[in-house]
């Protein structure tokens, strides 16, 4: 089996694979962040890396370290930032540390570059990370970016399978059945089960207040019941993302089909 950690590879090997090889680079990208009292602060970071090394191992792919900080914790689908231990960036900083980092892996000679976001709030500062690094770049760079949210692979077979009571939509998944589960199978020591809360779900009316009102936000930080969470859920959901993503990086990047 070949490395799939580019931290665990030497310079010599990264650059044999991306340069003759054309391997594809994954770029996770988290968040710190409140996730309930049964998850861990890295969840999304965790999950963005697991589910980018699960995807990388189908299409000899590397992934790059995380960036384990992202966008400001907004109410609605992160709990918020007033959250103690939720650590957060400001959009310029997110965007300029993206924008740095596709420069570079264009400099190392990677032409396939695959961003992984898991964390809702980073969509816009990766967008725009990006734009501002291919800008940079200009037309005739070989780079290709690939970026994606890993929930949208999710079919909705199975999103019936793991929601059996209706989907409540992903805002609203923070901390609950999908994150839970997907943590369950990738980090099930890091799951406290036991210390999943009670509480109904998050109902926001359709605007936002400035300061944050953070008592629409149930105090456990959890927007929707983890109750439902299983590792076989977790399991069917991981594998499912993984193929659909690797499908997708070997249609976009002309890899040719699964071996
Ligand atoms: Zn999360
Ligand atoms: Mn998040």
């Amino acid at each position: 089996m070949p490395e799939t950690l580019m931290n665990r590879m030497s310079w010599v090997a990264y650059r044999d694979r991306v340069q003759d090889g054309g391997s594809p680079v994954f770029l996770p990208v988290g968040a710190t962040e409140q996730h309930g009292p049964h998850l861990p602060l890295g969840t999304d970071a965790l999950l963005a890396s697991a589910v980018s090394e699960s995807a990388a191992r189908l299409v000899d792919g590397i992934v790059a370290p995380a960036f384990a900080y992202g966008f400001k914790s907004q109410p609605k689908c992160g709990g918020g930032n007033h959250f103690c231990g939720t650590t957060s960036l400001d959009a310029q900083t997110l965007a300029a540390q993206v924008r740095d980092a596709v420069r570079e892996f264009a400099r190392h000679g990677v032409t396939r570059l695959v961003i992984v976001n898991g964390h809702y709030e980073n969509q816009w500062f990766l967008i725009e990370g990006i734009d501002l690094a291919m800008r940079e770049l200009g037309p005739t760079s070989p780079l290709t970016v690939m970026r994606l949210e890993y929930w949208d692979f999710f079919t909705p077979e199975t999103l019936a399978k793991v929601f059996p009571d209706g989907f409540p939509g992903y805002a609203l998944e923070h901390a609950a059945v999908m994150e839970t589960s997907m943590m369950l199978h990738f980090h099930p020591d890091l799951v406290r089960l036991d210390l999943i809360p009670d509480d109904p779900p998050a109902d926001f009316p359709p605007y936002d207040i400035y300061p944050t009102r953070t008592d629409w936000v149930p105090p456990s930080g959890v927007l929707s019941s983890a109750k439902g969470a299983s590792r076989d859920k977790g399991q069917a959901m991981a594998d499912e993302v993984a193929k659909l993503i690797a499908t997708a990086v070997r249609t976009e990047f002309g890899l040719g089909p699964a071996l």
